[in-house]
């Protein structure tokens, strides 16, 4: 590996879209696999506490990063098969998320139009199972492809065994940094119907007879636009937590005492409980606090309105946290990475 790969004592701030400083020990640039091979050889880096990154867009720094962070540059995307009715791509992991969905949009295929404008990288999309109106990255994923960082063994996971949930996948159970996803194969469709199970997606086409993947495409970037905050501007990482997922008998208990919480029953039988609305309810809505804050428009997102640092960010969203256990007695897990 070159010297210009590896670098010393780097600041992290352009890495994460919260906009946190953090130093990094050490950061490598992985542009080819070959690099992460040599990784795996080299015994000063194998050493090293390890953190793959993307875009930085699902992270909290909170201290200095004693150790290796490995910034994901890996591009490329091809098509593998294709016939009238599907077609196979395979994209590099460091590919923007966005790029992709573009990609797919422009060429008229089907099935990742709802997950527009989701920052991040193609390999954080496959270990994050990246959802929004209404659609999850599961359903198009058909592999994943990657390197353990502990022998240098390559691996392919298919969609099964990728044990995709709410936000969720088996490379979230991995050790950190010990498995590199380097591509993600995915199948999208020539034709289908739109997927319009979102409400204020339903509502913003219903005049539309049958919207193209670039009308719905257009649409969520335009509802995204005016909802989330736009992390070149406002640092962000998106929703901070997940939404409670409860069981019939756990939301009964709780709608004897609160009938008017919302819920919505998901395929396998549980019940989401939108975090959104606990948070709220807890008056913490558009709330700012020094240079801490909630998104007046989405109080799920925790935003760094100039110089927050990730102590206080971490801080501030405790107290969130620690407001709806008291309330409603449910715990708010993180969706954002603290480290
Ligand atoms: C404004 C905003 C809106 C958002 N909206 C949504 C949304 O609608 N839906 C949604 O699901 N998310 C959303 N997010 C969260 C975020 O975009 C996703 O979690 C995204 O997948 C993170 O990608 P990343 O490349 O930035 O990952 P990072 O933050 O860099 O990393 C996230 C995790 O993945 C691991 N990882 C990254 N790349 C690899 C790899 N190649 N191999 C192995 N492990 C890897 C990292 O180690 C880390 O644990 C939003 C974020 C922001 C800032």
């Amino acid at each position: 590996m070159t010297q210009t790969q590896l670098r010393q004592n780097v600041s992290l701030r352009p890495y994460n879209t919260f906009g946190m400083e953090a130093k990094a020990s050490y950061l490598l640039e992985i542009t080819d696999e070959e690099v992460l091979h040599t990784l795996c050889s080299s015994p000063l880096l194998q050493q090293q506490r390890r953190l793959i990154l993307g875009s930085g867009s699902n992270l909290l720094f909170t201290r200095d990063y004693e150790g290796l962070v490995l910034l994901n540059c890996l591009k490329g995307i091809e098509i593998l098969e294709e016939d009238d009715n599907q077609v196979m791509v395979r994209a590099a992991s460091g590919e923007v998320w966005d790029d992709l969905v573009r990609y797919a949009v422009d060429h008229g295929w089907h099935g990742a139009e709802n997950l527009s404008l989701i920052p991040g990288t193609v390999g954080a999309a496959a270990v994050q199972n990246i959802g929004a109106y209404g659609a999850e990255a599961a359903s198009l994923i058909q592999e994943v492809q990657g390197i353990s960082l502990q022998d240098g063994r390559e691996k392919i996971f298919s969609n099964r065994q990728c044990l995709f949930g709410y936000r969720d996948s088996i490379f979230k159970s991995f050790d950190p940094g010990t498995f590199f996803i380097t591509s993600v194969t995915f199948r999208f469709t020539k034709a289908g119907s739109p997927n319009l199970t979102y409400p204020a997606l339903a509502e913003e086409l219903q005049k539309e007879h049958h919207p193209s993947p670039a009308m719905v495409r257009e649409t969520v970037i335009r509802i995204r636009g005016s909802k989330l905050p736009d992390p070149t501007e406002t640092g962000n990482a998106g929703s901070f937590f997940k939404n409670p997922v409860l069981t019939e008998e756990e939301l009964e208990t709780i709608r004897k005492k609160y009938p008017d919480i919302p819920f919505h029953k998901t395929e396998a039988g549980y019940f989401k409980i939108p975090a959104a609305w606990l948070i709220e309810q807890c008056g913490w809505k558009g709330v700012r606090e020094g240079h801490c804050g909630t998104w007046p428009r989405q109080p799920l997102v925790i935003v760094n309105y100039g110089n927050a640092t990730g102590r206080e960010i971490d801080t501030f969203a405790e107290r969130i946290a620690a407001s709806v256990r008291k309330k409603f007695g449910m715990e708010l897990e993180r969706e954002v990475l603290t480290i």
